[in-house]
């Protein structure tokens, strides 16, 4: 039938194919109007010597219908293998990662019953760029990149997301009192975008007070939109304090596509056994519905999956002495759902999906447009080093004679603390040093072959440079965190 939506499925490895039979089966008893295509993702992909756990013909299928219902994978050890969610992420431009962190007392056990959250994480950027790199002996480094279009594609789907669903407020939580460029940047668009939403609440927070009030006290938590490490751990720790690892979905957003999957992996400990619970990928499901215009069938699904974990029908994930009437397998629970089909939770909140509700999985905002430049001023270099012949002052002395007109030595650093000039004795030193040279009378600008020369004079001296960051001006305001970290 033409009016049936197009989708991609994976049945994944371990307990996947289990849970996505149930779901699929769930999905076609509430009516839902999907056309499923299967393709082969994992374990016997990458046994086949694709590396990436994906045949390319798949992506034809992903690449036309744009959906993808994904069950779990196992992640292969060792080298040579990468991560298939790395790739369709990237490869789709699934910026937003969602993910509902919902209790269900006193059906499932939660010390926090109250608990309703949704984490937005930012999902293709960060440390997560792979950008790596050994410099020295001692010191590997991992650079971490927050972008403005980034900032503002999530942060405002976050806003868009609370309020399409009726969420009163959206904390945002970073780290910019130590990394004030870049959680600086995340924070500073927050506050540009919270502004264009008067009606919805919006906070701050460090994230590691914000992580412990989180774990403490989820439920004075709404909406959270986090930059991708912290969004990836911090979402971990919601789904476990709101019940079962095994309940939780999330969806993975884009401008062209998303994918839907639960968020607990392939389970091989109980895969093909009946035991799995598979209620992270059917409320992954109910995810992809509302996005793709199907609310009522939505909350179909929905409302009969609270009502049948309402009579205590449970996985064993989800079993505990005095909640559970009956303890069940992958293929009963999904029963018991298909039998509420119609039917509302008595006691937990009826899940209710606007008729209208529009596609999440488009950006619900207009596109991003790049800004005039800023003016950019090079003022410096900070110039690595490679040395491990001697201490700060016995560096400094050689340095000096590397110091031209325009670019002088002013300060050297290692691990981020001065160590010169009047550096402290006891600070530890690595073999890893970073030494700012900037012209001598401040506001006046260098060129690159001012840089270029200072290389070379340092390679005269017989020292080892192995990077060098531009100091530059942006209409007049440093680009570069001024003194040392704290
Ligand atoms: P896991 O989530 O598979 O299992 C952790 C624990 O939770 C196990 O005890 C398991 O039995 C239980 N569990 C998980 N899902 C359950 C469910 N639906 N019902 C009942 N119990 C459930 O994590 P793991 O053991 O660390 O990883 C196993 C494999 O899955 C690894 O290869 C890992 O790389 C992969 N993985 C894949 C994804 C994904 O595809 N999105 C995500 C995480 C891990």
């Amino acid at each position: 039938m033409n009016d049936k939506t197009p989708i991609t499925i994976a049945y994944g490895d371990g307990v996947g194919p289990e849970i996505m039979e149930a779901a699929l089966r769930v999905l076609e008893a509430a009516g839902a109007a999907l056309a499923p295509e299967q393709i082969q993702i994992g374990k016997e992909v990458y046994e086949r010597g694709f590396s990436a756990g994906i045949e390319p013909s798949a992506w034809e299928s992903l690449r036309r219908t744009k959906l993808f219902l994904k069950a779990p994978i196992m992640t292969p050890q060792g080298g040579g293998f990468k991560s298939l969610n790395v790739t369709i992420r990237k490869t789709l431009g699934l910026y937003a990662n969602v993910r509902p962190c919902a209790a269900y007392a006193p059906f499932v056990r939660t010390r926090h019953p109250l608990m309703n959250v949704v984490i937005i994480r930012e999902n293709e950027e960060d440390l997560y760029a792979g950008i790596e790199h050994r410099q020295t002996d001692e010191v590997m480094q991992c650079l971490k990149l927050i972008t403005r279009p980034g900032c503002e594609r999530i942060i405002r789907y976050a806003f868009e997301y609370a309020s399409r669903h009726h969420r009163s407020k959206v904390t945002c939580m970073t780290k910019d009192n130590i990394m004030k460029l870049t959680d600086g940047l995340f924070h500073g668009v927050f506050e540009e975008i919270a502004a264009q939403y008067p009606s919805i609440e919006s906070e701050h927070m460090i994230v590691d007070i914000g992580a412990a009030r989180l774990a403490d006290s989820p439920e004075r938590f709404d909406v959270l939109v986090l930059p991708n490490l912290y969004g990836d751990i911090l979402s971990d720790v919601a789904a476990q304090i709101a019940g079962s690892v095994g309940l939780a979905p999330s969806s993975n957003i884009g401008e062209i596509g998303a994918m839907y999957e639960a968020i607990h992996g392939s389970a091989p400990d109980i895969a093909g056994r009946d035991l799995a619970n598979p209620s992270g990928l059917l409320l992954s499901s109910v995810m992809m519905l509302v996005d793709i215009g199907q609310p009522k069938v939505a909350e179909r699904v929905h409302n009969a999956w609270l009502k049948a974990v309402e009579d205590g029908f449970h996985t064993g994930d989800m079993s505990a002495e005095g909640m559970s009437a009956r303890r069940v397998g992958t293929r009963d629970f999904a029963r018991a759902v298909i039998e509420r089909l119609g039917a509302l939770p008595e006691k937990l909140n009826a899940a209710k999906y606007p008729a209208t509700a529009p596609s999440g999985r488009v950006l619900p905002v207009k596109k991003w447009e790049r800004r005039a430049p800023l003016r950019k001023d090079l003022i410096g270099v900070d110039v690595f080093l490679h040395w491990r012949q001697g201490g700060p002052s016995e560096l400094g002395e050689l340095l000096r004679r590397a110091d031209s007109e325009a670019l002088k030595l002013v300060m050297i650093t290692n691990r981020g603390v001065k160590v010169w000039p009047d550096g402290l004795p006891e600070t530890f030193c690595t073999d890893h040093w970073r030494c700012r040279f900037v012209h001598p009378r401040s506001g006046e600008t260098i060129t690159h072959r001012d840089i270029i020369g200072l290389l070379e004079r340092i390679e005269e001296v017989g020292l080892d440079s192995i990077k060098t960051e531009n100091l530059c001006n942006f209409d007049g305001k440093p680009g570069y965190a001024l003194g040392q970290g704290q």
